[in-house]
């Protein structure tokens, strides 16, 4: 496993911190460090050639977005990913929060908002080959990150807010990615934000609706088949 990287700066704390972190990110995501199992501080450390403080900080961060959890004693365990029921419950929730967040954005947005989206949606044209850790992870951030400029465009932000805590491209992320996922994921993103950007509402809403049933479609069948007691991983 190749995790050393060459890019990071010394000098400067932050970057450090906010380096380990993206590492640590891309090994959940990408399962290699593998769900529901102890993390080993001191070796991935020494694997990052960091001290284990950034490591800590960085697992502290992961803990509030539900990826791993700290037991008493026993340090750093990765969360499960998501069973067939958590997920479906999740979609359950985003369909009530989406369409009215890509409603009111196509409403309220401003000028500058509305770039900010399109400059969001025109950073990946093509889905990456199913590739390395950080591929996947940067990948997750930018549907993440969509969703929530979107939400913040409605200028609601108890909707921003519960969508925020779902963490939910990080979760989704988790149960594997394809390209034939990806793909279709970009071509629905564009639908709803040129619907954001030509001010229709209803359009948008239909929009996201749209992704979002798709979305769950592409996902469900991965956490059923990860939850399959023979699961052939
Ligand atoms: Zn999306």
């Amino acid at each position: 496993m190749n995790i050393a990287s060459d890019d990071t700066d010394p000098g400067a704390e932050a970057t450090l911190g906010e380096d380990v972190f993206k590492q640590l990110l891309a090994f959940v995501l990408s399962n290699e460090l593998p769900a529901d199992s102890r993390v080993n501080i001191n070796r991935i450390a020494k694997q990052l050639d960091v001290s284990p403080t950034p490591i800590r900080e960085a697992l502290t961060r992961l803990e509030v977005a539900g990826l791993v959890t700290k037991t008493h004693l026993k340090g750093f365990r990765t969360t499960s990913v998501l069973s067939e029921k958590e997920l479906a419950d999740l979609f359950v929730l985003r369909l009530l929060l989406e369409p009215t967040s890509a409603a009111l954005a196509a409403e309220h947005a401003t000028p500058a908002e509305l770039n900010a989206l399109t400059a969001e949606l025109n950073s990946y044209t093509d889905a990456p080959e199913t590739g390395d850790a950080q591929t996947m992870a940067r990948f997750s951030e930018h549907d993440g990150r969509l969703h929530l400029l979107i939400a913040q465009a409605s200028g609601n932000l108890a909707i921003q807010r519960a969508l925020e805590q779902t963490h939910f491209h990080l979760h989704a992320f988790r149960l594997s990615y394809e390209k034939a996922a990806g793909d279709p994921t970009l071509l629905e993103h564009v639908a709803v934000v040129e619907a954001i950007t030509a001010r229709e509402p209803e359009a948008a809403a239909a929009a996201m609706r749209a992704h979002l049933a798709a979305s769950r479609e592409r996902l469900l069948p991965r956490a059923r088949a990860l939850e399959a007691p023979s699961q052939p991983r």
